[in-house]
């Protein structure tokens, strides 16, 4: 299957990019300074054709077009928008700084819905066409007790809503929101609970399931408060 994969350079990402190439996939591998990202550079080099390394900005609109023209493969059966910055903690509306707010929705918001459009037309060449929203717990508002990171939860709930519209408007496409774990990447930390390996390979797992469109699950397949 061809899967396309954004922020495939580190963290979750890379994961989701190297098992893919491992069970036999094609995979388009975005990262936004590919020529910075050694190891996928070496993944390139070992999987050749089935690896395509392009660089994709997911802020920036052209940027995701033009890597989106320069696709080689016929079609996409699944995009996995994964790409995503954590920049704030504030806890307060005082902290709270506009600039970071505006910037986290540009990534984590913008950059999915515009990586979705772009992908349309190459999705509906599969036979069974899959989005994938990396989103996170932090956007469950059921299951927010603690506050803190105002513009990280606020970018992941309006992901979750954007992703549930796109399932109950889009019958002919399968749309997930998954929630990878805490995981120990530059964004986890070092005290995260779960290896980057594991939450790649559960979410690859959870893809791979019979999942309802418009679910929002963990890597485990659990199903999660909205
Ligand atoms: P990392 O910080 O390890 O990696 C983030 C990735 O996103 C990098 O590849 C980074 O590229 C890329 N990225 C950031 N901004 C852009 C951009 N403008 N254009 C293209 N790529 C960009 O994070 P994780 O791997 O941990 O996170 C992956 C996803 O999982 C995110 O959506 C995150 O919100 C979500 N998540 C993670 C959790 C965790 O515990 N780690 C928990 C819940 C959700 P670059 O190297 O160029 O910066």
């Amino acid at each position: 299957m061809n899967y396309l994969v954004t922020g495939a350079n580190r963290g979750i990402g890379f994961d989701l990019t190297s098992q893919l190439l491992t069970q036999g996939h094609s995979v388009v591998a975005c990262a936004r300074t590919p020529e910075k990202a050694q190891e996928l550079e070496l993944l390139g080099k070992e999987y050749g054709d089935r690896c395509q390394i392009l660089p994709m900005d997911v802020t920036f609109e052209k940027s995701i077009h033009k890597a989106i023209a320069l696709i080689k493969v016929t079609h996409l059966d699944v995009v996995i928008n994964c790409a995503g910055v954590l920049l704030d903690s504030a806890a307060t509306i005082e902290n709270l700084n506009m600039v970071d707010l505006h910037s986290t929705l540009q990534t984590n918001l913008f950059g999915p819905i515009h990586v979705t459009r772009a992908s349309l037309k190459l999705l509906k060449k599969s036979k069974a066409p899959k989005l994938v929203n990396v989103t996170s717990l932090m956007g469950s508002i059921a299951d927010n007790s603690t506050g803190s990171s105002f513009s990280y939860r606020i970018s992941k709930s309006a992901l979750n809503m954007f992703s549930k519209n796109l399932a109950l408007g889009e019958s002919w496409l399968s749309v997930l929101m998954i929630h990878p774990g805490w995981v120990q990447t530059d964004m986890g930390g070092k005290n995260a609970l779960v290896s980057p390996q594991e939450s790649a390979s559960g979410i690859l797992k959870v893809i791979n399931s019979n999942f309802a469109s418009g679910s929002f699950l963990n890597f485990r397949g659990e199903k999660l408060a909205w």
